[in-house]
C-alpha cells in the first residue's frame, strides 16, 4: 500500500523540527495576544464556495468534495480563514472585546499538481485579527509578528512584499480598466490569461508565463487608481512598517489568488525553495464576514505554508538532532529486570530519556545497541549491582565507568 499522491508521512527526527516551529509560533503569537482556535477539518462546501469564490482554481478544481449520507455536500478545508469567520459569527465572538486575535495550525487539502513545496495535504500556520477597525496599526503589527516569528526561527533570505488592491469602491473601476487594457492585447495572451481576463482580470497579474511578462508590465498599476481612503490606508500601513523597523518591497502585481481580499495584501518569500518560494501570504478581507451572513467586520490575517517553512530551514542546515537518549539500561537476569523497570521509571520522571530493552541481552550486545542509538550513558545492571545497590554507569563517549547509587546517579545526570 502507498500513501495517496501529494500526501506524505512526517517522520522523526524531522517531526522534532515541526514541533519546534509550532512551539515557537505559539510563543510568539501569544506574546502578541493571540489565542488558539481549533477548527473542523471538513465544512459545508458552500462555506468555501461563498467565501473563496466559485471561479477560483481552489474551489472550481482543487477541493476534495463529497456528498455525505444525508445528501449535503462537504469539503475538506482548502484553507482556514473561511472557517475562522464562520466560527466568529457562529460562536458570537462579536460580543467579545474587539479585535479578536486568533491563530490555528493544521492540515489543508488542495488537489494541486504535487512538486517540491507543493502537496495535496499541506500544513498552514494561520493568524487572523477580526473586528475592531481597519487601522493600519493592525496590519503593521500583524506583519511585524510574522517577521518576528521567522527571525526567531532563523529563517534566511526572508523578503516581504506588499501591495494594496483597493476596496469595493475603487477596485471594480480598476478591474474594468485592466480588463479593457487586457482585451486590447488578448491575442498575445495564453488561454489561461484569456479566460481569467473575463472571470477575474486581477489574476492575470499573477501569470508566470515568460511571453506574457512584457505585456503585463505595461498594464495600469492599481496604486494610481486607489480611492482616497485606500490610498491613505496604504500610506499608513507603509508608515507602520517603517516605525516597526520592518523592511518591505512593493509589488503592484501582488493580488493574491483568493477573492475576498481588500486593501493590504502581502507575501513573504524565503531561501532555498525554488519556484514555490512563498512561505506566507496574507492581507485584509473586510468584506468576507458579511458575505458569510455576519455583521460588517473588518479583518486581516495571514497563512504560513509550514511545509515550505520547514524545507527552507532544512536547506540552511537547521536539521534537528535525532531523538535524544540519555540512558540505555543494559540489564541481565530476571531478578534484575524489576529493578531496571523501576530505574527507568524514576529516571524518566526526573526528565531523562531512557531506553529499556524489553528482552534480556548479553552486556556486549546491549552496549553495541546503546552506541547505535547514540545514548550518552549505559546503566549496567546485573545481579552484583542489584545486591550492592551500587550501579555501574558507563559514559559511552570515552568508555569510562563508575559506580553510583541511585540518588548519586540522578545527581550526576542532573549536573550535566
Ligand atoms: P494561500 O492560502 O493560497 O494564500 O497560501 C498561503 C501559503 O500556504 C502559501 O504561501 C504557501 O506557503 C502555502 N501553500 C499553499 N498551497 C500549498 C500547497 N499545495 N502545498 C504546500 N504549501 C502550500
Amino acid at each position: 500500500m502507498q500513501a495517496i499522491k501529494g500526501t506524505r508521512d512526517l517522520l522523526p527526527p524531522e517531526t522534532a523540527l515541526w514541533n519546534r516551529v509550532e512551539q515557537t509560533a505559539q510563543e510568539v503569537f501569544t506574546s502578541y495576544g493571540f489565542g488558539e482556535i481549533r477548527l473542523p477539518i471538513f465544512e459545508a462546501t458552500d462555506l468555501f464556495a461563498r467565501s473563496i469564490g466559485l471561479e477560483t482554481d481552489v474551489v472550481s478544481k482543487e477541493m476534495y468534495t463529497f456528498v455525505d449520507r444525508d445528501e449535503t455536500s462537504v469539503s475538506l478545508r482548502p484553507e482556514a480563514t473561511a472557517s475562522v469567520c464562520r466560527a466568529y459569527i457562529e460562536d458570537g465572538m462579536q460580543q467579545l472585546p474587539q479585535p479578536v486575535k486568533l491563530y490555528t495550525i493544521g492540515p489543508m487539502f488542495r488537489r494541486e499538481r504535487p512538486q517540491k513545496g507543493r502537496y495535496r495535504q499541506f500544513y498552514q500556520i494561520d493568524a487572523e485579527v477580526l473586528g475592531g477597525s481597519d487601522a493600519p496599526g493592525i496590519d503593521g503589527e500583524l506583519i511585524e509578528m510574522v517577521m518576528t516569528f521567522f527571525e526567531r526561527l532563523g529563517l534566511q533570505g526572508v523578503q516581504l512584499e506588499i501591495n494594496s488592491i483597493g476596496d469595493k469602491e475603487c477596485r471594480p473601476k480598476y478591474v474594468e480598466l485592466l480588463r479593457a487594457e487586457l482585451r486590447k492585447v488578448k491575442d498575445k495572451l495564453g488561454p489561461d490569461s484569456q479566460r481569467r481576463m473575463e472571470t477575474n482580470p486581477l489574476r492575470v497579474l499573477d501569470s508566470k508565463l515568460e511571453n506574457e511578462q512584457k505585456l503585463i508590465e505595461g498594464m495600469p498599476h492599481i496604486a494610481d487608481h486607489l480611492c482616497e481612503g485606500c490610498a491613505e490606508n496604504y500610506l499608513g500601513v507603509k508608515r507602520e512598517l517603517e516605525l516597526r523597523g520592518v523592511k518591505y518591497g512593493e509589488n503592484w502585481r501582488l493580488v493574491r489568488g483568493l477573492d475576498y481580499y481588500s486593501r493590504t495584501t502581502f507575501e513573504i518569500t524565503a531561501k532555498g525553495l525554488g519556484s514555490q518560494n512563498a512561505v506566507c501570504g496574507g492581507g485584509r478581507y473586510d468584506g468576507l464576514m458579511e458575505l458569510l451572513g455576519g455583521p460588517p467586520t473588518q479583518a486581516t490575517g495571514f497563512a504560513i505554508g509550514e511545509d515550505r517553512l520547514i524545507l527552507s530551514l532544512q536547506e540552511i542546515g537547521k536539521t534537528p538532532a535525532p531523538p535524544r537518549r540519555d540512558v540505555y539500561i543494559a540489564w541481565m537476569g530476571t531478578r534484575v529486570y524489576a529493578t531496571a523497570i523501576r530505574a527507568a521509571k524514576s529516571l524518566r520522571a526526573a526528565g531523562f530519556s531512557v531506553e529499556l530493552p524489553p528482552i534480556e541481552q548479553k552486556f556486549g550486545k546491549a552496549l553495541g545497541q546503546a552506541d547505535k542509538l547514540g545514548a550518552r550513558y549505559a546503566l549496567i545492571l546485573g545481579d552484583n549491582e542489584v545486591s550492592s545497590g551500587e550501579w555501574t554507569v558507563k559514559t559511552l563517549a570515552d568508555g569510562t565507568q563508575q559506580k553510583l547509587t541511585e540518588p548519586q546517579l540522578l545527581d550526576f545526570l542532573r549536573k550535566l
